[in-house]
């Protein structure tokens, strides 16, 4: 068995691992794809350090750091369920059982959580096409890189909001786009953002498609759904806001979730579960950044460890 078992290979597991393993404690990693979300990214310009970069590139310095280190690295390896000791069928006393897609169980004293998460698609033509090239999840990953011109945002809940007043700040110009009637956000970001000259609200309004022409995205063809009537707005990038999902669905019944199905966690990383920590997109922790699911990864390493000097 494993002092410590990671699940998930994006950046909170990587750290997580690396901090685990230089412990001296046996430990493993399973990631259905390693590198996570950082694997679909093109430019990462925040990862401090590092000026510059790619998802690919960087992940496979992630793989070259966990590799320099006694980690069994499982990769393409799903998880599906986890039982505490003595439950759903596990027959160990003190072992935590993963299983695996695949049919395998895995055992372990610890198990550190850091499936992630994805972005909810708008499902629209165009969508995965210009995704990287005009089509983003993440103001604060590509923002910047629409400065002086012209953007739309899709959502008006919180993230919508809050992504349209920091857009604001930088762009030409922000066209706020909500399907219902009214913005879901907070009352204090809907003045804020009323208050700003150079934002338009459109509700009602159903994104149909993302135009481009064949290299990058040009606009977005909206139905408003109150005349029926289909219009063109002319943009250089859209930020879909409309949720991010954790990948948790395969822990449900075992740690406590919040209402969004974020695994909750305390300041140690620790869940509901004794033995079991988690760490970035995946937890109730904000801004799902690299920089912060490293962070965090090596935050639940060190609960764990604290937790398994313990025992
Ligand atoms: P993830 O990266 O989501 O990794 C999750 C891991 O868990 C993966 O290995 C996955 O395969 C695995 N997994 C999931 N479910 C299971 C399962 N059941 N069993 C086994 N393994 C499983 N952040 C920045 O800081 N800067 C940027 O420029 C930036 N740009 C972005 C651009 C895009 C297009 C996207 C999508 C995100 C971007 N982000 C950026 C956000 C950043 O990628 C995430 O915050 C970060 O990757 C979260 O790390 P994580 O390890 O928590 O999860």
């Amino acid at each position: 068995p494993y002092d410590v078992l990671v699940v998930g290979g994006g950046p909170a597991g990587a750290s997580a691992a690396i901090y685990a393993a230089r412990k001296g404690i046996r430990t493993g990693i399973v990631a259905e794809r390693f590198g996570g979300q950082v694997m679909d990214t093109l430019g990462i310009e925040n990862f401090i350090s590092v000026q510059e970069t790619e998802g690919p590139k960087l992940v496979a310095a992630f793989e070259e750091h966990v590799k320099s280190y006694d980690v069994d690295i499982m990769n393409l390896q799903r998880a599906v369920s986890l039982s505490e000791p003595g439950k759903d069928g596990n027959k160990n006393i003190d072992l935590i059982e993963l299983k695996l897609e695949s049919g395998g169980t895995l055992k372990s004293k610890v198990v550190i959580l850091a499936t992630g998460a994805c972005w909810r698609e708008l499902g629209v033509p165009g969508e995965k096409e210009y995704r990287g090239k005009g089509v983003a999840y993440c103001p604060h990953c590509d923002g910047p890189l629409f400065k002086g011109k012209p953007v739309a945002v899709v959502g008006g809940g919180n993230s919508g909001v809050e992504a349209a007043i920091d857009l604001a700040g930088f762009v030409a110009h922000v066209t706020l786009l909500q399907f219902d009637t009214v913005l879901k956000a907070d009352a204090v970001l809907q003045k804020k953002l009323h208050s700003l000259p150079n934002v338009t609200i459109i509700t009602s309004a159903q994104t149909t498609e993302v135009t481009g022409d064949g290299t990058k995205m040009n606009g977005l063809t909206y139905t408003d759904r109150i005349t029926g009537e289909s219009k063109h707005l002319a943009l250089d990038a859209v930020f879909v806001q409309i949720g991010l999902l954790p990948n948790s669905d395969w822990l449900k019944g075992t740690v406590n979730l919040s209402k969004f199905g974020e695994v909750e966690v305390n300041h140690h990383n620790a869940t509901s579960l004794p033995g079991v920590f988690a760490a970035g997109d995946v937890t109730t922790t904000p801004y799902k950044q690299i920089i912060i699911a490293m962070g965090e990864g090596a935050k639940a390493a060190l609960g764990a460890f604290d937790y398994l000097i313990r025992q």
